[in-house]
Parts: structure tokens; sequence; C-alpha cells
């Protein structure tokens, strides 16, 4: 098994380095007051989570600007304390912005979900198009400013690039910090992902493409419910947006939780070439594991 975990870990490799961004993650620090992320492991696996996103994620998101006499102040959960806090700033176009830190969660391994804002004009600007939800994109899109994320302070985190050298103990933070994005961008946390959902399953057409029907939710709708399945280039694994992680185990972005993505908006493309190329080298990868072990 851990030979395939190294196949998949290089794909993931490849996807960052050769694909084109549309939108850019940019992670804000200021309210890391504990530090957590100058260890420098934690950072590069926060860093390696967030390209995986811009890999495939193509929309175009207008910038909020505010012009003299106009403000704009961003709201969210301070990754540090969970007190409620508001920041005067702007969002360049195409990036999404998650302020992240750690603190104790009591059990819980990480928090995150889009912030909220508040936005004044005294000048006649307006600045309603570049505006969340949308920020100039159209339809029943999603299109957060960002949000912020927080992650357990005392866990055993596993911070390696390599799944293979997981412990049976320890909780792999790059699979947590894939699901708490998916949570900033508006996975089980948005009114959009809300209007799928009904008698307790998601019915947005990509993910019934993917599944072959409606999806069975948690009881409190916002993930995908325990132990659901689906694939990462063809290989079942439980989706990433499910509510729990197993410790000693990494979990990827199934096609499940990128049709999850596309339901609610976001411009999904398709796995670039190289995974294609590894699809096809797959099975010969099979065999050799397979005669090895
Ligand atoms: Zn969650």
């Amino acid at each position: 098994m851990r030979a395939w975990k190294h196949q998949i870990a290089g794909l993931t490799t490849a996807l960052i380095a050769t694909h084109a961004n549309a939108v850019s993650l940019e992670f804000d620090f200021t309210y890391d007051t504990s530090g957590f992320f100058t260890q420098a492991d934690a950072l590069a696996s926060l860093n390696a989570a967030g390209a995986l996103f811009e890999s495939r994620l193509q929309d175009s998101l207008a910038g909020i600007v505010p012009a003299a006499g106009e403000s704009f102040e961003v709201r969210f959960s301070r990754p540090d304390t969970g007190v409620l806090s508001g920041v005067e700033r702007s969002i360049a176009a195409d990036t999404l912005v998650i302020y992240v830190g750690a603190r104790e969660l009591g059990g819980a391994l990480g928090e995150g979900g889009p912030g909220g804002f508040s936005a004044s004009s005294f000048g006649g600007g307006d600045l309603s198009a570049s505006l969340p939800p949308l920020r100039g994109q159209t339809g029943p899109d999603f299109g957060p400013w960002g949000g912020a994320m927080t992650f357990d302070a005392s866990a055993d985190w596993y911070f390696g690039a390599d799944a293979a050298g997981l412990g049976g103990g320890q909780s792999d933070f790059y699979s947590v910090a894939l699901h708490e994005i998916a949570h900033v961008l508006g996975v089980g946390t948005s009114a959009t992902w809300g209007s799928w959902v009904s008698g307790g399953e998601f019915s947005g057409p990509a993910v019934q493409a993917v599944a072959g029907g409606p999806v069975a939710l948690t009881d409190d709708g916002g993930h995908f419910a325990e132990g659901t399945l689906s694939l990462v280039m063809g290989i079942s694994q439980e989706a990433a947006l499910d509510p729990n992680l197993t410790t000693g185990t990494r979990k990827h972005l199934t096609d499940l939780d990128w049709a999850a993505l596309e339901d609610i908006g976001w411009e999904v493309a398709p796995v670039p070439l190289p995974a294609a190329l590894w699809l096809l080298a797959a099975p010969l990868f099979g065999l050799t594991v397979w005669r090895r072990s």
C-alpha cells in the first residue's frame, strides 16, 4: 500500500507544477499569534494544500478595492481566539484571503469557513459589482473574499509531504488543510451549498453525475455522510468532506469533493495532462507493486 501512496503523492506534485493558476489562495498569518506556521513543515504542508486548489480552480474573481470614501471590512472568527473580528482591507482580483492560525479546539482537528463582510460607500461609488458572494461572477456562484481557518494546537500532527511517513497515531495536517479550505470555499458552509440540500441529501448535478444520484449528508447538512466513498485517480477513498479523518491516514480530494465545489459555482478545470498520462501508466505500476509485495 505504501507504494500506491507514493504514486498519488507524486501525481499531486505534477499537477501543481504544470497547471497555470487562475485563483490564488493568499494565507494571512496576522492572527497566527502562537507561531504555529513558523514551523517550516507546517507551512509547507499548508501551501501544498493551497496549491492543489490553485491548480484547478479557474474562476475570475473581481477585486474588492474600495475607492476614497468607501470602506470594506472583512469579518471572521480569529484563528487564535475564535473571537469575531473585523479588518478594513482590500482583496486583489482572482485572490482569496484566508486567515490562518491555531488554538485549542477541544478534540476537533480544524475549523474553517468563509468570512462575512461590511461595506459602505459614502462618495457615490459602487462596490456592489465586486462584493461577495459573487465578485463579478454570474448565476448561483459563490465568490467569497476568503475566510478563516484554524487548527488544533495540541494534536499529534504529521506535517510531512510523503504520506508514507505518517505514524499510526498521528493526524495528517495536509488532509485537514484540504478539508478546511473546502469549507472556506463554501462546501457545507454557503447558501449556494444549502440550495442543493433537501431531505438530508445533496442533489447538485455534478455530485449526482459522479455518484449516480443524490448523496446523503450528515445530520447538520455540512458534510457528506460518514464513510461516503468516492475515487481519487480511480482509487477508492473516503470523501475528504466527510466529517472525520482516521489517524494514520491521508485523504486526498476525491471526485465527489471536486464535484461539490463545482455545484456551488467553482469552475473546476479537468485533471491536466500529466494526470491523464499517469492514469494510463497506473496499471503498470499496479502490476509492479503487486509482484513485489
Ligand atoms: Zn468539516
